[in-house]
């Protein structure tokens, strides 16, 4: 099972980036993982042939179209073209509208071209923990798949389908009127093409049944909401056999108490008392661990520190997607003031006051210097 990153994550532009955007995200990114730059680094290497895959589509507006709408599997080259058979992506593409375009599927007779089964869509939730350090996740995805007991064919064991002999198991039948003929829909099958006279108890004759599967997911470290994965051929099974479509896995991190996330970046607030601010602390701040719950770090604040202040302590953001180290942890610090003082509190606090008010004197000088300006 391979997951593919989306074209737009690996050069890490937004889905309405302009060419001009695209262009400036591939120069940084080919850059960066270039192999004359990376040495003997086979993540580079594969990392950069990523970048040119993405870019090649991401350029040219008709291949962007095509992925906007279909995604990687609408640019896959057939079976036996080759791999990475960019050169085939409109020849394909023609291929796939013309599968979609050509009916009610029954058109197929003859076993040229088996149709793939319809791509899924499904959202999962992880934890902020989970997001920044990836994590292997069961998900559960419920679609109709191929009865098990009939192998899809519809007809109880022992028995089997039986061409239509209204439409002699085209699905359509034709009627002239005047000079015209009509080809509408077999009224008998429904335009399957065949009856089934024993249905299978176990699908009613549908050939299918609704069923729940778990898929295995790994998400990987650093990866945020809106983003989206794809898990090859765990779509929807495809009919009569053909290979199933593929499964996309959209993310959505969950709101954290403690921290704020902005790409690999955090955010935390912390509360600091009146004089710790005043005289400087060591003090204690949330850190996002990947083993430890409720992790903290310790952060020198200095004497003086003013509320809002702000302390960036680096590498202890969310790990990024490309396996680049760390973001930033960035601590907010919000001085408290005591709303409640003991006796001896207050007389510390009234002691303080005098200690800190400009004696007469300073004071008339500093009006003077105010209104000599
Ligand atoms: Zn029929
Ligand atoms: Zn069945």
């Amino acid at each position: 099972m391979s997951i593919k990153l989306e074209y737009y994550e690996v050069l890490s532009v937004s889905r309405d980036a302009t060419a001009d955007d695209i262009r400036k995200a591939y120069r940084r990114e080919a850059l960066k993982h270039h192999p004359d730059r990376n040495p003997n680094d086979t993540a580079a290497e594969a990392k950069f042939k990523e970048v040119n895959e993405a870019y090649q589509v991401l350029s040219d507006g008709d291949k962007r179209r095509i992925y906007d709408q279909f995604g990687h599997a609408g640019l896959e080259g057939a079976a036996g073209r080759g791999e990475g058979g960019m050169g085939d992506v409109f020849s394909h593409m023609q291929d796939l509208f013309a599968e979609m375009f050509s009916g009610n599927g029954v058109g197929f007779a003859g076993g040229g071209r088996a149709r793939r089964g319809n791509d899924m869509r499904i959202q999962t939730r992880l934890s902020l923990r989970e997001a920044a350090f990836g994590c292997k996740r069961e998900v559960h995805v419920r679609a109709p798949a191929p009865c098990t007991d009939c192998s899809g064919s519809g007809a109880k064991a022992g028995s089997k389908p039986e061409a239509c002999s209204n439409c002699r198991g085209s699905g359509q039948v034709s009627n002239a009127r005047g000079f015209v003929m009509f080809t509408s829909t077999c009224p008998r099958c429904r335009g399957a093409g065949r009856i089934v006279k024993h249905p299978c108890p176990a699908c009613g004759g549908h050939g299918a049944v609704e069923r729940a599967r778990k898929v295995n997911v790994t998400f990987p470290a650093g990866i945020d909401t809106g983003q989206r994965l794809r898990v090859t051929g765990q779509g929807m099974a495809g009919p009569n056999g053909a290979p199933a479509g593929d499964l996309y896995v959209e993310i959505d991190v969950e709101e954290d108490a403690r921290f704020e996330r902005d790409g690999a970046d955090l955010v935390t607030r912390v509360h600091v008392a009146l004089t710790d601010a005043a005289l400087g602390a060591e003090i204690r701040v949330p850190a996002l661990d990947a083993e430890a719950e409720s992790a903290t770090i310790a952060l020198s604040i200095p004497p003086g520190t003013q509320s809002s202040a702000m302390f960036t302590l680096k590498g202890h953001g969310v790990p990024r997607l490309d396996g680049r180290g760390r973001g930033a942890l960035v601590v907010v610090v919000q001085v408290d003031v005591p709303t409640v003082l003991t006796a001896r509190a207050r007389e510390l606090m009234e002691a303080l006051r005098a200690e800190l008010a400009p004696s007469p004197a300073e004071d008339e000088e500093s009006k003077r210097a105010a209104v000599g300006k």
